[in-house]
């Protein structure tokens, strides 16, 4: 009787296990119907208008090569979207535990978006509690395209009034609400838009572009994070959408922990150069090339505005003292000709044209003044165009732009192998004509920028070769990524000039 009871058990056990496969087999059935009925939509039009250029026989080929181009990005954010689903569904997108300076990381999230809304006419408001830690353990990259994936939401949904990011925090607890005067969500939509493909209902949706994958990716992603994901709506009077997330407070870390930058996530970026002095230029080139950006330099407004018909870029660092024409004639050029699409940077000396060239004009989204500091140059990119560096050593799970470094021009990132312990004993010190040299390794320094650092270290050597040994100890350091180590012994040089 114990056998048969033990086999009867074993039976319903393999009959629960069947029916949940099948039960899983038929949903990634739907999900394959789901997602091949989506790519369809954006196939047959690429097709259709493609067959109509062919023979030749559309009245405005501009509309039809439009609806391709749309298309194709509507198909590449639809692949993108899955690929996130299924990384996250597979466990393969790991968390990693880094250590954020919370109010500096919601700063840049609110200054990028604000940039956005206001390019729409909308007011963007942005609260964050008095009481917020200053340094906080999460995972920054997922934090972030959480809260990127709901405000870009709140600014697409909303065509009056304002986008709202407001940050509480208590007891470790952090709730975040995306807010907005928008369109809003239907009652009966409310869990819908949760699922694949799931888009609200309702004219004022379908005239937005979207795949319906981004609510999906954000819910699933706050899960990972231990979280959870709220909205309130009414259709027509906005929505809220609210994530709360353990927070743990941490230490305080230091700003030199930053990770050296060797890439970015994501499509090449193409980025016009304007400068008439070439030493300026190629110090720019120098910055942004290894980092997978695709750059076209000119030194006129003239020159410039040619290119950047020929290169449509997606931003342009501009200098403003240019002779003839200056760079907020180039600014307002290209303003008027792509619209909030560029995203321009002005580049001065003088901190006081940071507001505008004085007459009311603002044709920039910001300002970086001379000479360069590259974190607030790299700080400043990223906020403008929403891109995600990635770090040297390789923590990040994203793809590099265009391939990463070693696609094209840009060489490969050094390996983050242990090096050789530093040579022992006190090297030479610098020549007094090497102070230049370290006021440069100092910049580079302290952005983490090991190309840019190692670059400098080759010029030094072919210069003055007594400095060899200084050279070699700070090339140990960096190439163990011990930017500590190689900041004191540069400062160390700098400030008495011995190198050990
Ligand atoms: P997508 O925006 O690509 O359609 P999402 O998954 O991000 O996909 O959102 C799903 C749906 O939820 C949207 O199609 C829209 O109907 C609704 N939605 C999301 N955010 C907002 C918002 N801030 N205001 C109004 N509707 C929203």
């Amino acid at each position: 009787m114990d056998e048969i009871a033990a086999h009867e058990r074993t039976d319903a056990a393999l009959q629960k296990a069947k029916e949940a496969a099948e039960a899983a087999n038929a949903a990634k059935s739907r999900y394959i119907i789901g997602v091949s009925h989506e790519i369809r939509a954006p196939l047959n039009a690429i097709s259709g208008y493609a067959q109509l250029l062919e023979r030749g026989a559309t009245e405005r080929p501009q509309d039809a090569v439009r609806v391709i181009r749309r298309s194709a990005e509507h198909l590449s954010n639809l692949i993108d979207g899955l690929l996130d689903i299924s990384k996250i569904e597979s466990g393969l997108r790991k968390l990693s535990r880094d250590k954020v300076k919370l109010p500096d990381f919601l700063d840049q999230l609110a200054d990028m978006f604000r940039i956005q809304a206001e390019a729409k006419g909308l007011e963007f408001r942005y609260e964050r509690a008095p009481r917020l830690p200053g340094w906080v353990h999460t995972d920054s990259r997922i934090l972030r395209q959480i809260l990127i994936n709901l405000l870009s939401n709140a600014v697409k949904y909303t065509e009056t009034g304002f986008v709202a990011l407001t940050v509480r925090y208590r007891s470790q607890i952090a709730e975040i609400e995306v807010a907005d005067s928008g369109i809003g969500i239907r009652p009966e939509d409310l869990e819908r838009v949760f699922e694949p493909f799931e888009r609200g209902r309702g004219a004022a949706v379908r005239a937005v572009a979207g795949t319906g994958l981004g609510l999906t990716i954000t819910r699933l992603l706050t899960q990972i994070m231990g979280g959870d994901i709220a909205v309130r709506s009414a259709a027509g009077s906005g929505s809220a959408f609210t994530v709360r997330l353990l927070l743990s407070e941490a230490a305080p870390g230091e700003e030199a922990e930053r990770r050296p930058v060797a890439g970015y996530a994501g499509p090449r970026l193409k980025v016009l150069l304007v400068d008439d002095d070439p030493e300026q230029l190629g110090l720019m080139q120098e910055i942004l090339r290894p980092l997978g950006f695709l750059l076209f330099t000119a030194s006129d407004a003239a020159g410039s505005l040619d290119l950047a018909a020929q290169c449509r870029p997606d931003l342009a660092l501009l200098d403003i003292s240019l002779p003839g024409e200056s760079g907020w004639d180039i600014a307002e050029a290209l303003r008027g000709r792509f619209g909030p699409a560029i995203r321009i940077v002005m580049v001065s000396a003088n901190a006081y044209e940071a507001a505008g060239p004085g007459d009311g004009r603002r044709p920039h989204d910001a300002f970086v003044a001379k000479p360069i500091d590259i974190a607030q140059l790299l700080d400043r990119i990223q906020a403008l165009t929403g891109l995600e560096w990635l770090q040297a050593g390789g923590q990040g799970g994203g793809e590099p732009a265009g391939g990463g470094p070693g696609a094209g021009e840009a060489p490969a990132p050094p390996a983050a192998t242990p090096a050789p312990p530093p040579p022992p004993g006190p090297a030479a010190a610098p020549a007094p004509a090497a102070l230049r040299h370290l006021d440069d390794l100092h910049r580079l320094g302290r952005i983490g920028y090991v190309r840019g650092i190692e670059a400098k270290l080759r010029e030094m050597e072919a210069e003055d070769p007594a400095l060899a040994p200084f050279v070699e100890r700070l090339r140990s350091l960096v190439r163990a990524f011990d930017l500590k180590g190689y900041m004191k012994v540069v400062d160390l040089a700098r400030s008495d000039g011995v190198g050990g």
